[in-house]
């Protein structure tokens, strides 16, 4: 057994790769035509290594950081904070990045997933007993259907139904007049009927009108949730509790600190936590708590992430003690290139967590050589 003081990080290595996507993804604020992964591995003294991922939507198209820009920020400013500090005191570390480098959440955590991922292969734990310990081995997960075709969509729909993959169903819209967005989720809905839940997000797309008109409408079409639909947290307020369909706060979602903000205003029935939004996994698990402290619900969001930040967010959303709304950790079934040695196990409906050391996945390297943009 190594003394745990003896464990220092010595290297810590970003990576590009660029994966091409099954569909043309269509969100409010872009259409994205493929995906780029920003990978990080922390290498340590004992010769565990940990894998940490960093993705956007859309590049620069949803928020402030790109895989690009993160690749910079880790490479420039966060490896010396990194390099010959102790691997195993994990929680220091991200105090240590968070007094010397302000916001860049995805990128933190992007490393403390890697952090994570080489303690659990230390410990011989896997993730998500190391933030606490799971409540569930598996997680519901929902698929977006965003073709903006209604055909297409309900096709896509009885497809996912019947090969027992997903039977919640959100809808991106924002982007048609809104009588026409209600019309499409409606005969979606009816379609689909008692088979399969319908959600929709509308990423901010509505005025606080539109939103008045949409969420009536909605409501009435049998649509159950509808996903920040105007920008403020003031406007998400005055909606919230005003019609029959639960209103869900994922945008305004940015860490700890909003969290408590939107609680406090009541803007919100249920909070969608994305672990990068947050800044971390341990500020996912922050936000958590202020979501039951404040009888908030919990979904659990995706960045659109690879296998690698989806596996990351698993771990922690098997730590939530309430999880109403299941999830949308479908970010690799997205991508039509697979780059673990073992494919993700998405089955009855559901995500498998695995049991095995750090995050239980492993990276195919020739697959991550080949799809590298930075060879
Ligand atoms: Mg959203």
């Amino acid at each position: 057994m190594i003394a745990r003081d003896s464990v220092k990080i010595e290297r810590v290595e970003t990576l590009l790769l660029d994966l091409p996507t099954i569909r043309p993804h269509q969100l409010s604020m872009a259409t994205m035509n493929g995906q780029t992964l920003m990978l990080v591995r922390i290498y340590c003294s004992d010769g565990t290594v940990g894998i940490g991922e960093g993705t956007t939507i859309g590049g620069l198209a949803y928020g402030a950081e790109s895989p690009e820009g993160m690749k910079l920020a880790i490479d420039t400013y966060f490896a010396p904070v990194l390099i010959g500090a102790d691997a195993n005191r994990v929680q220091a570390l991200m105090a240590r990045l968070d007094q010397g480098i302000r916001d860049n959440r995805f990128a933190k955590c992007a490393v403390e997933t890697a952090l994570y991922d080489a303690l659990g292969h230390r410990t011989g734990l896997p993730v998500s007993e190391l933030l606490g310990g799971r409540l569930r081995d598996s997680l519901p997960v929902a698929w977006t259907l965003a073709s903006g075709d209604t055909a297409k969509d309900i096709a896509e729909a009885e497809a996912m139904l019947a090969q027992q993959r997903h039977r919640i169903f959100k809808l991106k819209i924002g982007k048609r007049a809104v009588a026409d967005d209600v019309a499409h989720v409606a005969a979606i809905k009816k379609a689909l009927g008692d088979r399969a839940a319908v959600r929709v997000d509308v990423n901010m797309a509505w005025s606080e009108f539109d939103a008045r008109y949409g969420l009536a409408g909605l409501a009435d079409a049998g649509c159950e949730l509808a996903e920040q639909p105007v920008a403020s947290a003031e406007a998400l307020a005055r909606l919230t509790g005003k019609h029959a369909i639960a209103v869900m706060a994922d945008e305004s979602l940015v860490g700890p600190a909003s969290a408590f903000a939107l609680a406090r205003a009541g803007a919100a029935d249920v909070f969608a936590i994305k672990i990068e939004q947050s800044g971390g996994l341990q500020a996912a698990q922050r936000v958590a708590a202020i979501a039951d402290a404040a009888n908030i619900q919990l979904y659990g969001g995706t960045m659109l992430e690879g296998a690698v930040g989806t596996m990351a967010s698993a771990h922690v959303f098997s730590t939530f003690r309430e999880l109403h709304w299941g999830t949308e950790l479908f970010g690799p079934l997205l991508l039509t290139e697979e780059i673990l040695q073992e494919p993700l196990s998405y089955q009855n409906f559901e995500l498998a967590l695995p049991t095995t050391p750090g995050l239980g996945i492993a990276l195919d390297e020739e697959r991550v050589q080949f799809f590298r943009r930075d060879k």
